[in-house]
């Protein structure tokens, strides 16, 4: 199974997926593989280059993140072309990795994307979860882990899809409002809920080494 889990920006993606991965889930990243696709010498990088130019790059012929950043700031039609470049290529590698996870044998592949819904990934996976918390606890974690004013972080959470739009087309929720340990029983009810509890190897380690 393959489940999607999006949220916010400061939501507590990082948080849930690492739970994820601890429970003994596969864990896939969207950024990740938007780095990779991006790498010198690639073709998305040629047809980046052939939509905003040679200052897309640096001089060593990587990508230039921040000449890109400021160019598609506040200009949605550059944003929609360079999504319209990036997002299959990531969504194609990422249909490989998930291929590959499951031939070598993973049960659970959490793909971990920002973008989720924006980008139309949640078509890619058999299951969305969102993760939610308050907007003044998601303004207070963003200022705090960034280290950006009120007004930076509010700009950045208006950039994105409304939460309650995530929220409506999740599968499953998980409030990360609380305590990252009120966060983890979540995410382990869910497993269970999922079908992917306590693996029957680590049951059957339990019950032997029960005393008599
Ligand atoms: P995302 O990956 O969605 O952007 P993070 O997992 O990085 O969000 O969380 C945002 C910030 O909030 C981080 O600094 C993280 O340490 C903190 N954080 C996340 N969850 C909790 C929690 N339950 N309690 C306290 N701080 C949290």
């Amino acid at each position: 199974m393959i489940l999607g889990v999006t949220g916010g920006i400061a939501s507590g993606k990082s948080l849930v997926v690492d739970i994820f991965r601890s429970l003994g889930a596969a864990v896939v990243s969207a950024d990740q593989l938007a780095r990779r696709i991006v790498q010198r010498g690639s073709p998305v990088l040629e047809k980046i280059v052939e939509r905003f130019g040679v200052e897309a790059l640096h001089a060593d012929g990587s990508l230039h993140r921040k000449f890109l950043a400021e160019r598609i700031f506040n200009d949605d039609g550059a944003r929609a072309d360079l999504n319209r470049i990036t997002h299959p290529a990531i969504a194609e590698l990422a249909a490989r990795e998930f291929a590959e996870l499951t031939r070598r044998g993973a049960r659970l592949i959490v793909y971990e994307a920002p973008l989720l819904f924006e980008a139309g990934v949640d078509r890619q996976v058999d299951a969305v979860l969102v993760v939610t918390v308050p907007p003044e606890v998601q303004l207070a974690r963003l200022m705090a882990r960034d280290g950006i004013s009120c007004e930076a972080a509010r700009q950045r959470i208006a950039a994105q899809l409304p939460q309650p739009e995530k929220m409506a087309r999740a599968d499953y929720l998980v409030d990360n409002s609380g305590t990252p340990e009120e966060t983890r029983r979540q995410v382990a009810a869910l497993m269970e809920q999922m079908g992917f509890g306590p693996s029957p190897s680590r049951r059957d380690g339990a019950e032997r080494s029960a005393p008599d």
